[in-house]
């Protein structure tokens, strides 16, 4: 580092929400002295719920207290319990695994595709056994799952199929929106996802009225929203906050913008990137059917030093996920000890995600890309 090293890019930027300063101080300040004196599941979070119903085009949304709680509350409402399986990504977030655990059913690990680093519906066929319950297949940094063929396996094996699209909302594949390709899809709203805000929450999005239901009642103590402390099922805490709510709602008319400006950051680095596939760099595919820019991850052969290269140039990047979620000390129990998912311990060592959000500026979005082409060795002759 020298005096005339330009500032840090961060990928997490510390001013992620400064645009929405002032409208986040006037919702603390509006919920805080609403007469009504409700934080929680009021009538903002009945308009955000309303709100996403129509534009997913979705039968029920319901929100509750974050993601991993989401896909609690979906695998409690479809009865999954102990000796049950539901077949999740070998790659990916802990709450695919901890949250089956949760329930008391197996988690059974399925190898992900190379290239999209999505599960791979032909290894998830071959798990299928008579006790699998449900396939739970999740949308990755830029790419959704395949949930045509998902859709098609469950529906020939008679299983439920949860969507976890937690980072995708926005994503439309053929013009079907994230979220409602499963029995069930839900959303993150934690910083980094595609509609982040400063705090927890999520949804569980169903065109099933009997799911909806239940999902609405488990999510506050089991009570039916109408009989207060009449409690029909043994529910939890996972409520929505209406700060968040209000917060949301107003930003909610922005999100398409910041999605696209994502998309655009993206498009700039695949084609920038994609001659460095001879370098051994691989970016993502073109193409903006069916993908969510919540994170740009490239692979790389060289992770670990492409990741100090871009760090002594002052940008900064990310690992997600170091590990596979059946080398985890807390799942392997779960897998079998003899278990080899190549494709996923490929990822998880040549995983790195370098920043992509919508505030990012054109000339540091040239530092980025210039960072990164500056770390292969040669440019690529021109054919
Ligand atoms: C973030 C995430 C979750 C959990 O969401 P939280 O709101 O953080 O609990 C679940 N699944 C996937 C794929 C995620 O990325």
């Amino acid at each position: 580092m020298t005096a005339t090293t330009p500032p840090l890019i961060p990928f997490f930027p510390p001013d992620l929400f400064e645009d929405d300063r002032d409208l986040l101080l006037d919702v603390v300040h509006e919920v805080a002295t609403d007469p009504a004196q409700r934080f929680i599941l009021g009538d903002r979070t009945a308009r955000f719920e309303d709100l996403l119903r129509t534009d997913l085009g979705a039968a029920d949304v319901i929100a509750c207290g974050s993601g991993t709680t989401a896909l609690t509350l979906i695998l409690r409402a479809m009865g999954i319990t102990a000796g049950d399986e539901v077949i999740v990504p070998a790659f990916g977030c802990a709450p695919l695994a901890n949250t089956v655990l949760g329930v008391g059913a197996t988690p059974v690990f399925a190898d992900i595709d190379p290239h999209t680093l999505v599960i791979d519906p032909d290894a998830a066929e071959a798990l299928i056994t008579a006790r699998t319950k449900a396939l739970m297949p999740a949308h990755m940094f830029s790419v959704m799952a395949d949930m045509p063929r998902m859709r098609a396996l469950a529906d020939r094996h008679g299983l439920r199929l949860i969507e976890d699209s937690a980072v995708a909302q926005g994503a439309v594949l053929d013009g079907r929106p994230a979220g409602t390709w499963g029995d069930a899809g839900l959303f993150s709203f934690v910083q980094v996802k595609s509609f982040g805000g400063p705090g927890e929450g999520g949804v569980v999005v169903t065109d099933d009225p009997e799911l909806a239901r239940t999902v609405r009642m488990l999510r506050n103590h089991g009570q039916d929203g109408t009989h207060r402390f009449r409690h029909h099922l043994i529910g939890m805490n996972s409520r929505f906050d209406e700060v968040l709510a209000a917060f949301q709602l107003r930003r909610h008319p922005g999100l398409a913008r910041r999605l696209a400006r994502r998309a655009e950051i993206a498009a700039h680095y695949t084609e920038q990137f994609t001659p460095l596939a001879a370098h051994g760099i691989t970016p993502p595919s073109p193409g903006t059917n069916g993908r969510c820019y919540y994170v740009y991850s490239l692979l790389s052969e060289d992770r670990d030093k492409l990741k100090q290269h871009l760090a002594d140039h002052g940008v900064d990047s990310h690992v997600y996920y170091p590990r596979p979620l059946p080398h985890q000390p807390a799942f392997a129990l779960a897998a079998p000890a003899d278990g080899h998912w190549p494709n996923a311990e490929r990822a998880a060592r040549q995983c790195l995600s370098i920043p992509i959000y919508p505030h990012l500026t054109d000339p540091q979005v040239d530092r980025i890309t210039e960072a990164v082409l500056s770390f292969a060795p040669t440019p690529a002759p021109v054919a």
